[in-house]
């Protein structure tokens, strides 16, 4: 009889292919030499499971440095199977082991509250742009010699339904005399059939348009704090959150799903992603930096993909400082040599699935 391997109960699945458990034991050693593996498999060997328990096992030895896994996806059919094999790790768990803690990032057209509503003027095309302004004019009205605060904001957008409420009408709960009073339903905004405490459209102080569920996540900041202590949910209980769970638990508390997003990044054991989490110039600056260090171990799928897609993103970069560059000065040329190599230097394609350690 042969002992299990140390990765076995994170293993989710009753047995592996001997061809996984291989895979797994190289990935393995791959990471705890600071290395990069190349793998290539057919469709259904089970490269989702090898590269997730791989991972899990250097983020769970106490001895490895190692804090997350980051999934890089090139399309939505492999991110659902990262959350499905993600799934079958939490239920096949030993009974005394915590739940694998996990995230789906996704853009703010998948989890604003008002762009999948299709309220307040927000709809999935112009979600980045009406929040980038109604961001602005929230920070504006609570900031340094700002009209109001935020714990102010929250609660004249709450209070809003609490004087429907005051008048008898039920509240996001339901059930109470409304019919019989006479007073109008309090309209809340619900996200997929559940309630938020804010009515259906954004909010005004002062003729100054704002957003309650950002308004209400910048007052569960901590002054001194960190952001994470902003999410309303304990996410080492809940095992992976998908968007849908995520927009269900923040937009409910009242807080932007997408601020509470970027805040757990940096809290969970595994976060599933495409490329531009981790090349996007924009991206990485703003949302995932704080992945890209040595403590993480990640998973690119389809890895053949890697070069054309990131060669884009830069391309694009040097395209948009290019004509900055002609528009500024006619005499100014540019250099492709010194424009080049925003990616890692060990992305040499293989032809499919691959582990490396980042180096940035
Ligand atoms: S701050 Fe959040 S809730 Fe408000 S518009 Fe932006 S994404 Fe939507």
């Amino acid at each position: 009889m042969t002992d299990s391997p140390p990765w076995a109960d994170l293993f989710g699945h009753p047995e592996p292919y001997p061809e996984q458990a291989d895979g797994i034991d190289a990935a393995v050693d791959a990471a705890a030499d600071g290395g990069f593996l190349a793998l290539e498999g057919a469709c259904g060997t089970g490269k989702t499971m090898l590269a997730l328990t791989a991972g899990l096992d250097r983020v769970r030895d106490p001895d490895s440095d190692f804090e997350r896994v980051f999934v890089l996806t090139s399309v939505k059919q492999q991110l659902r199977q990262f959350e499905t094999d993600l799934r079958a790790v939490n239920e096949n768990l030993p009974s005394d082991y915590d739940p694998v803690s996990g995230l789906t990032l996704v853009g703010k057209a998948d989890v604003c509250p008002y762009a999948r509503e299709n309220r307040g003027g927000i709809d999935r095309e112009n979600v980045y742009e009406r929040c980038e302004g109604l961001r602005e004019r929230t920070r504006n009205l609570v900031g340094d010699g700002g009209a109001t605060t935020t714990a102010n904001l929250v609660s004249e957008a709450r209070s809003q339904q609490v004087g429907l409420m005051d008048s008898g009408s039920a509240g996001p709960a339901g059930g109470t005399a409304a019919a019989d009073s006479g007073a109008p339903d309090a309209d809340y905004l619900s996200v997929d059939g559940e309630p938020t405490p804010y009515r259906p459209d954004t909010e005004e102080y002062d003729d100054v348009e704002f957003c309650p569920f950002y308004a209400g996540f910048l007052d569960d900041l901590p002054e001194d704090g960190e952001p994470a202590e902003a999410v309303p949910f304990d996410v080492t209980e809940l095992g992976h959150v998908d968007a849908d769970e995520l927009v269900r638990l923040a937009a409910g508390h009242g807080s932007c799903p997408h601020s509470i997003m970027g805040a757990l990044v940096p809290e969970v054991e595994v976060v599933i992603g495409n490329y531009y989490h981790a090349f996007d110039p924009v991206t990485t600056g703003t949302f995932t930096g704080a992945l890209l260090d040595d403590s993480t171990f990640v998973v690119c799928d389809e890895a053949h993909m890697l070069e054309p897609r990131v060669r884009d993103l830069v391309s694009d970069a040097v395209r948009t400082r290019a004509s900055a560059t002609r528009r500024t000065s006619s005499r100014a040329s540019f250099s492709p040599s010194r424009s080049r190599a925003r990616a890692p230097s060990r992305t040499t394609p293989p032809s499919s699935a691959a582990s490396w350690r980042t180096r940035t």
